[in-house]
């Protein structure tokens, strides 16, 4: 095992590593992400609203109908009332509760409109509020989708240099070596550690008795007994 090019190589993964989750971790990324969100969270409350109005404009078209009937009634017991000669006392008595009562609902029901044609009416304000606020958060997200564009076309281009340079490291190196790098890499990152006063400075443990008397004797391949990393014991 060439552990001195395998460190060489994570130099330059690490690298190119580095900069892959800085750029996905950028500012304007995240704003962009931010207010993608937002616009989405916005988008939503708009088509709740939406679904919102059309109830109530269904209710309001019922409620019309209702006090229109009840308005029928009215002018109807009205006009019995109006032709007294044809009743007795009792039946006008009863003609004037109903026409009393009718007013009474027929007040009730224009309450109603009034106060469902008010609702309408707030909840499509609130959605002229969520339409300004919508497009101010896209031409923000515009203004940083057209930074971002030009930012992460340099970043790809950088980071592809970065990992062109590491595959050219890894191209040279024992394929074997090259694998258990990979696999260690999946638990651990970086995953190679300096030997140092006997300890693993990945972690800062001190190796077993053990493990340092592999490292001495085999010197490569050996890994930390606490975090698994390769141990490098460089001059
Ligand atoms: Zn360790």
């Amino acid at each position: 095992m060439d552990l001195a090019k395998l460190w060489s190589y994570m130099q330059s993964d690490m690298e190119a590593d580095k900069f892959s989750n800085d750029m996905k971790s950028s500012a304007n990324r995240r704003l962009l992400l931010k207010n993608a969100d937002i616009l989405k969270e916005q988008q939503a409350r708009f088509a709740k609203i939406d679904e919102e109005i059309a109830a109530m404009l269904t209710r309001l078209d019922a409620q019309k109908a209702e006090t229109e009937r009840i308005s029928k009634l009215f002018a109807q017991s009205m006009e019995e009332i109006g032709d007294v000669s044809k009743l007795d006392e009792s039946e006008i008595e009863e003609k004037i509760k109903l026409v009393e009562r009718l007013s009474a609902t027929l007040d009730q029901c224009q309450k109603d409109l009034n106060r469902l044609a008010k609702d309408a009416e707030n909840a499509e304000q609130t959605q002229n509020q969520i339409k300004r606020l919508a497009a101010k958060t896209k031409a923000e997200y515009d203004r940083v989708k057209k930074e971002y564009d030009i930012e992460f076309a340099q970043g790809k281009q950088k980071l592809k240099k970065l990992r062109d340079t590491a595959d050219q490291l890894a191209a040279a190196l024992d394929p074997n070596d090259l694998e258990r790098y990979k696999q260690i890499k999946q638990h651990v990152t970086p995953p190679i550690a300096r030997l140092e006063n006997n300890q693993c400075t990945g972690c800062f443990m001190t190796l077993s008795v053990g493990t340092l008397r592999d490292i001495k004797s085999t010197g490569e391949g050996v890994t930390c007994d606490n975090c698994g990393r390769l141990l490098y014991l460089s001059d």
